[in-house]
């Protein structure tokens, strides 16, 4: 027994230990509704604690800048031919870190320094990397946005399609974090060849729901597809480039290396060849469809106890709350679930204030709790509780309303466990 080679995290550094303990007690104490988490298998975690992580490697199957690579080229292999069946798409790229990092390895291959890109505004539920000012993407890119409408909550086609018009860009941009509906990606695409643009769809959010059959996919109609194996996928943390086609092949490989990325994160993409593995098992469709139907179940419980939702509804697994009716702020909401022991995210809502002390929004997202095993009923209680606290915020009844649901939350998470 050689202490380095052998001794676990506890027995060599207490205060990191404690800490991983604590936070591993409180997945299975608080019931999270963050949209863009979930829990992974236990054998996606074995993979991503291997000794595999010790391999340094550049390049691509077969071709690597390293030597002792024929295992992780087994598991790379493994991960591309999954994405591809899966997704039902003509290439993949399974090495990028992030889906931020898969984004930029898109520009790369796509626009050069200046272009224009054309994508959905961070206020109406966009990523930050899709053209942020503060973001590279941004810095670097005519970042162009379009909104959604007032009313609807949603993308109007028609005045999109203008707006493509005047603007031009050499890329169109759709798919965020906090857009609760499907997108029309075939109008997307028809916009999209009309001003001679490029279309991408980053999918990082609902990539499971395409996976599982339960949302329309991308794949056939965007030129280049991004995705996060995190969030409804149920993977690492990680990202993913999949094309219909082989046409932007030689470009991506090299976008991604040596483009934006070194060597490869060798034990990451064992836990992605694991997690793309268990997509595509049948059981996988069975988690998809829960997620709609318990998504569609919070939507509706919300809805009739009086609270609005963005778009009046949802398509996937975001659940996102307009709490202007009630005066409150998806802060001080935050809070207070969290006192009840749910974990939420405060969100902007289209049409919010830009200071995020301000917001309005409170997103939900139901991938995580379906994981554990919460179907209609749970989640049906879990929208009564929510309401029930929203509206007894800074009432009298604020503090009982907090304990009974505190209560509520305790005995779903012992009926739900997670981990042994
Ligand atoms: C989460 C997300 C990303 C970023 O993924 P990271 O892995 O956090 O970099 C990119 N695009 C969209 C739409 C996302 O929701």
């Amino acid at each position: 027994m050689s202490v380095y080679f052998d001794a676990p995290v506890s027995a060599t550094d207490p205060l990191i230990a404690e800490a991983l303990q604590n936070e591993k007690a409180r997945q299975q104490d608080q019931i999270e509704l963050i949209a863009s988490e979930n829990i992974v298998s236990r054998a996606v975690l074995d993979a991503l604690g291997h000794e595999m992580t010790n391999k340094t490697l550049e390049g691509y199957p077969g071709a690597r800048f390293h030597g002792g690579g024929r295992y992780v080229d087994v598991v790379e292999q493994a991960a591309i031919d999954r994405a591809k069946e899966l997704f039902n798409c003509a290439y993949a790229n399974v090495q990028p870190h992030s889906g931020s990092q898969a984004n930029l390895a898109v520009f790369f291959t796509l626009l050069k320094p200046g272009d224009k890109v054309l994508s959905l505004d961070l206020a109406a539920g966009g990523h930050l990397s899709h053209g942020l000012g503060a973001n590279l993407s941004g810095r670097w890119f005519e970042a162009h946005h379009y909104g959604v409408e007032r009313e609807t909550g949603q993308i109007d086609y028609d005045k999109l399609e203008a707006l493509a018009l005047e603007i031009r860009p050499q890329l169109l941009i759709t798919g965020g974090s906090a857009y609760p509906r499907e997108i029309d990606f075939e109008r997307m695409a028809a916009i999209a060849k009309k001003v001679e643009a490029l279309f991408h769809v980053d999918m990082a959010h609902f990539a499971g729901l395409v996976a599982g059959g339960v949302h329309p996919s991308p794949i056939p109609h965007a030129d280049l597809v991004t995705c996060t194996t995190t969030k409804t996928l149920r993977g690492p943390r990680g990202g993913i480039i999949l094309s219909k086609s082989t046409d932007y092949e030689k470009k991506l490989q090299a976008a991604v290396f040596p483009g934006v990325q070194g060597s490869i994160h060798t034990q990451v993409l064992a836990a992605k060849a694991v997690c793309l593995g268990e997509a595509l098992q049948p059981e996988y469709k069975s988690y998809a469809r829960q997620i709609k139907n318990n998504a569609h179940t919070l939507a509706e419980t919300l809805l009739g106890k009086g609270i609005n939702l963005v778009s009046g509804g949802t398509d996937t697994h975001i659940v996102l709350l307009d709490l202007n009716a009630q005066k409150k702020t998806g802060q001080a909401i935050e809070r207070l679930l969290e006192r009840a022991d749910i974990t939420s995210n405060k969100n902007p809502i289209p049409f919010d204030s830009k200071r995020p002390a301000d917001w309005v929004g409170l997103r939900l997202g139901v991938s995580a709790a379906t994981t554990r095993g919460m179907k209609e009923t749970e989640f049906f209680e879990l929208g009564q509780l929510i309401s029930e606290m929203i509206l007894a915020a800074g009432t009298e009844k604020e503090e009982t309303t907090i304990q009974k649901s505190k209560e509520q939350v305790a005995s779903l998470c012992n009926r739900f466990p997670i981990y042994s």
